[in-house]
């Protein structure tokens, strides 16, 4: 019988992926599986739009690792309640990319996401993460959309 004992979930921190998380979060549970969080730093637009002068680039980079890493901290504390058995995971690249080498490395038996993200122009630039995983992804994926 197939299951899901190694389940991997993918969050940018937008009420999507918080809606895909909360079913990432039960399954994990029904299932007795370990979870995986995993939130990809977009490097070319995270960093696009900001001009700071007085700090260096490694410094920004380094700021923005320390965001998101108080995000992922913050988001694991609010949203898994009595769920203990997760990990949580921050890398820099194409989330679509990092997804999918994150599933294949940890060996993955299910990817969760969600069907849209963060809206606006990491969107129209670069297309859907969620269609992209579906794709490519080497296991199942449940991506889950916001109710209307
Ligand atoms: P998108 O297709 O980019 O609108 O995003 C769809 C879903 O992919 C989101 O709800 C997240 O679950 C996941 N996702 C998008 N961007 C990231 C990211 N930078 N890090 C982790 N997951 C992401």
């Amino acid at each position: 019988m197939k299951t899901f004992s190694n389940i991997l979930v993918a969050v940018d921190f937008s009420e999507n992926s918080e809606h895909a998380f909360d079913y990432a979060v039960t399954l994990a549970s029904q299932f007795n599986a370990e979870l995986t969080v995993l939130h990809v730093i977009n490097e070319p637009v995270d960093l696009r739009g900001f001009y700071v002068p007085h700090i260096s680039f490694e410094q920004l980079e380094k700021e923005i690792e320390e965001s998101a890493v108080k995000m992922m901290e913050r988001f694991c504390s609010s949203r898994m309640g009595t769920f203990t058995n997760f990990r949580t995971a921050i890398v820099t690249g194409i989330p679509y990319d990092e997804i999918i080498t994150a599933a294949a490395r940890m060996d993955a038996s299910l990817i969760v996401l969600g069907t849209h993200g963060r809206t606006g122009l990491d969107r129209i630039l670069f297309g859907s993460t969620a269609e992209r995983v579906v794709r490519s992804a080497p296991c199942p994926v449940l991506s889950v959309r916001m109710p209307a």
